[in-house]
């Protein structure tokens, strides 16, 4: 185990308490892994204390949109994330989960985006949760369960709506998960290994989440021209199932589709009258994906971000590839197959509506394997705090913050964390509202954001004064533990 400090002192912050009202001065005590006091500045006293003098203290930013489901293993560190001021990641996004395993197959697109054969190897998703313990990763860590890998290792025939009895089959792995304490179940009916399923499908395997008390996300169906009739499929589903719904990285994409959002969030609000509905969202123009032909239509541009025939070619666009080539971008990106790719596909003024929703919360969708990774993976917290809270004013920093914490903290059942409180787990971030930036680019993806001083998980000092201190105090966050009980373990 680390060895942990039991007593710190946050002297002189200005606290942002993730409720979205004005921030106030403030000594704040860690102990025992929580938060055992708020003091008026300047009264505390402790063993250690950090002076934290002009700069912002908040709860830790949870990135609810990951794709770290192994990531936490291989690389404990979680170095992009911590350097961003993140304490907690969702894993098991967009119908893609390490766990539940049992087929013996290799995993195919989109599963291939988080690892081979190899790494899709816990039975259960009891066993992957012991194992993410067990690499004692650096954040923590709550975990969905993804619909195409309950498919793949259900259904005979993906490419085929499932029978009633593998309904039953997939319903049965699902529910042995959310027993485990898994957060939810969550669906990519985007996706070729989903895209057969109906929502009746949908609906039986968000009912058995709803019984456990978990939520839903989802990859609509359409992010392109049928993006309304895919939000609307998606809201069904939580409506009928009875549970939270979270539209994953909300976007208008496609040139015909620019300057829908105003459409698309008026749909949003239209069924948060009905039922529960809450949207994630990052702060670009690009997404990224798998790369795949049929996604290739010559108008957007297309980065490659990893190809295993060709790594040669990750961070180079697919139009000077194909170009060199001397064949259309569609074979180009035929032969980088299995690739990845990441697609301009939106337009800005979309984005800041979408981002500046109010019930928009931030998720990096990052994906911690590509060679040339989008740069949200680095980028995505900072970019909100930096570039359009503090340069372009879209929303106050109160308000970026609640984003960051207790919207997100709340939608996924997380009580004790996401805010500044008393008894709450002390997983804390100290950054300069002033300078916190995004260094992360298309270019260069790979690079620490600025601003960004000290960060607390579990009341542990995992990164200090910028760096790193290899303290990993994370572990995974099981859903009856962090609704019902008061202090983690
Ligand atoms: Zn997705």
């Amino acid at each position: 185990m680390t060895d942990t400090p039991n007593e710190c002192l946050i002297r002189h912050a200005t606290v942002y308490d993730g409720s979205g009202c004005a921030p106030y001065a403030a000594d704040v005590l860690c102990r025992g892994g929580l938060i055992a006091a708020i003091l008026p500045p300047g009264s505390g006293h402790a063993a250690q204390v950090i002076d934290a003098s002009g700069l912002a203290l908040s709860a830790g930013f949870i990135d609810v949109h990951t794709h770290d489901d192994r990531q936490v293993m291989i690389a404990p560190d979680m170095q992009a994330k911590l350097s961003q001021g993140v304490t907690t990641v969702i894993t098991g996004n967009c119908g893609i989960s390490l766990a539940p395993w049992v087929a013996d197959t290799a995993p195919p697109a989109p599963l291939n985006l988080i690892g081979g054969q190899d790494d899709y190897r816990y039975p259960s998703v009891q066993a992957y949760m012991e194992a993410a313990d067990a690499a004692q990763p650096a954040v923590n860590l709550g975990v969905l369960i993804g619909h195409s890998t309950l498919r793949v290792n259900a259904v005979a025939d993906t490419g085929q709506p499932a029978s009633a009895a593998e309904v039953v089959q997939m319903q049965a792995l699902l529910s042995e998960g959310m027993r485990a304490g898994a957060l939810g179940f969550s669906s990519g009916l985007f996706y070729p290994t989903s895209s057969a399923a109906g929502n009746d499908e949908v609906i039986a395997l968000a009912k058995v989440s709803a019984a456990h008390g978990g939520v839903y996300t989802s990859h609509i169906r359409d992010e392109y021209n049928g993006v309304v009739d895919a939000l609307h499929e998606a809201c069904d589903a939580g409506e009928a199932a009875g549970l939270q719904v979270v539209l994953s990285h909300h976007k208008c994409a496609g040139p015909a589709n620019w300057g829908r959002s105003g459409e698309t969030l008026a749909v949003v609000t239209e069924r948060r009258h009905r039922h529960p509905v809450g949207l994630d969202a990052y702060p670009y123009t690009a997404g990224s994906t798998t790369l795949n032909p049929d996604y290739v239509d010559g108008v957007i541009d297309i980065m490659v971000s990893w190809s295993v025939p060709h790594p040669e070619h990750a961070g180079r666009y697919l139009k000077e590839i194909a170009d060199d080539w001397g064949v259309d971008q569609k074979e180009a990106a035929r032969r980088l197959l299995p690739a990845g790719g990441i697609y301009f596909q939106m337009r800005e003024d979309d984005v800041r509506q979408i981002l500046a929703y109010p019930h928009t919360m931030i998720g990096s969708d990052g994906l911690p394997h590509d060679a040339h990774p989008h740069p949200r993976l680095w980028g995505t917290f900072p970019r909100v705090l930096g570039h359009y809270c503090r340069e372009h004013g879209l929303f106050h920093l109160s308000e970026a913050i609640r984003k960051m914490t207790t919207l997100s903290a709340d939608t996924f059942g997380l009580r004790r964390r996401g805010r500044v409180q008393a008894g709450c787990a002390a997983d804390l971030v100290l950054f300069d509202p002033a300078t916190v930036k995004d260094a992360a680019t298309f270019a260069d993806p790979k690079q620490a954001a600025l601003g960004i001083v000290h960060v607390w998980v579990n009341g542990v000092h995992a990164l200090a004064n910028g760096r790193l201190t290899g303290q990993r105090a994370g572990r995974v966050l099981k859903r009856d533990q962090e609704r019902f009980s008061g202090a983690p373990a």
